[in-house]
């Protein structure tokens, strides 16, 4: 592909040139573990890397090159680099910048698992993270020590929606040579493209909206091309958190159709939005696309859309929040997000049971809150559907 295409040209057709030898216009699944060399002095070559060639799939597969080039495309970067799931790609790219001695500096607004491997993986190995409970960037620069190696963040942040400035966290980064890193799952690069605001490496669970289909897991990380060097050859041959080709293979089909199913998401979770926030047993509801919600500017500023993650504290606390989930039709109770179906979670009960009450109250998980993955069925079934839950 060229540069310069659009992103939906690029959705479609990045990564995946018809092949050479067959014609095959879908790329092939390469379910295959190795691959042969024509002769001793061939494959030491393609040992040594003078030569490229494929050798082992943990080394790399073609299939799963072609997914590592169309995001990389799609996030405006340097490289890329796949993995077998979100979480593999987020301890890697930290693990990629950590050592023993080193610190991070995290907003403590995570993915619940990306927050655990920070303040608990990471002690074991030596190094240590300062969480930043605001999203004000000077708190991030007041957390900075001489030893910080990594500034990572998300947002949107899971699960109440919290805003960053990505922009201002990049020049942050950059004015004291520190890399950022964030995931960029929630909004996907079909809605925001941090590396083109400054960020040195996006991270992705690309079992949500890369997929878009709740039928596979993967992950990917993206960055200048040293940074993925050194993961290639320092952390994932090592540690191994390959993606399968079949995965790989599903994960590029859904990305093919992501810069159309994004605005429908969009569109339905901001009609969506609007209807909670009106509705008189709804306390509090957390979408950036609402005027009111604190990161309403920047999200406006940094994403082409608002995303289709909502969250709302649903009156009358736990039992309540857990009543909607129970009364629910079109909603599925199930975790994930990005599916093309519509699911729903009461966090305290579910995502955030083993956190105690005030740690969960204090990142603004209340006991009322569901989170909702918003779908692209028709908008009218799922407002009627979350009416009628409401009706209790
Ligand atoms: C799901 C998710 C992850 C973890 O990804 P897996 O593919 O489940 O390992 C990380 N970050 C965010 C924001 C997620 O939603």
């Amino acid at each position: 592909m060229k540069n310069g295409h659009q992103f939906a040209t690029l959705a479609v057709h990045a990564g995946e040139p018809p092949c050479r030898v067959t014609g095959a216009l879908d790329t092939p699944i390469y379910q295959s573990t190795t691959f042969v060399s024509a002769s001793a002095d061939e494959m030491a070559a393609v040992y040594g890397e003078e030569k490229f060639g494929y050798m082992y799939t943990r080394y790399g597969n073609p299939t799963i090159r072609a997914l590592e080039e169309k995001v990389q495309k799609l996030e405006g970067g340097e490289a890329a680099l796949a993995f077998s799931s979100g979480m593999a790609a987020i301890s890697s790219a930290i693990l990629g910048y950590v050592k023993a001695g080193d610190h991070v500096v995290a907003s403590r607004s995570l993915y619940g698992a990306a927050y655990n491997f920070l303040n608990r993986k990471l002690p074991r190995m030596g190094a240590s993270t300062t969480f930043v409970e605001s999203t004000r960037v000077e708190d991030f620069e007041k957390a900075i020590q001489p030893n910080t190696r990594m500034i990572y963040f998300e947002t949107p942040s899971n699960p109440v929606l919290a805003i960053l400035d990505i922009a201002a966290l990049a020049a942050l980064g950059r004015s004291r040579g520190i890399p950022t890193v964030i995931d960029n799952t929630f909004a996907s690069p079909a809605l925001q493209q941090p590396l083109c605001l400054g960020v040195t490496v996006a991270v992705h669970s690309a079992t949500k909206y890369l997929c878009g289909h709740g039928d596979a897991m993967g992950g990917a990380v993206i960055g200048p091309k040293p940074v993925i060097d050194e993961l290639v050859h320092e952390v994932i041959r090592d540690f191994g958190g390959v993606i399968s080709p079949f995965n790989a293979w599903l994960i590029l089909r859904g990305i093919r159709t992501l810069h159309l199913r994004m605005p429908a998401h969009c569109s339905n979770a901001q009609q969506i939005a609007e209807f909670l926030d009106q509705h008189p047993k709804v306390e509090r509801v957390n979408y950036p696309g609402l005027p009111k919600h604190p990161g309403h500017e920047i999200a406006a500023k940094q994403m082409k859309a608002f995303g289709a993650m909502i969250s709302f504290e649903v009156k009358g606390g736990y039992e309540s929040g857990k009543k909607v989930m129970d009364r629910v039709k079109v909603f599925a109770r199930a975790a994930s997000l990005g599916d093309t179906r519509s699911l729903i979670v009461h966090s305290a009960s579910t995502s955030h049971r083993a956190v105690p009450r005030d740690q969960r109250l204090a990142i603004g998980v209340t006991d009322g809150l569901v989170r909702l993955s918003v779908g692209i069925e028709a908008a009218d079934d799922l407002l009627q559907d979350l009416d009628q839950a409401l009706a209790f």
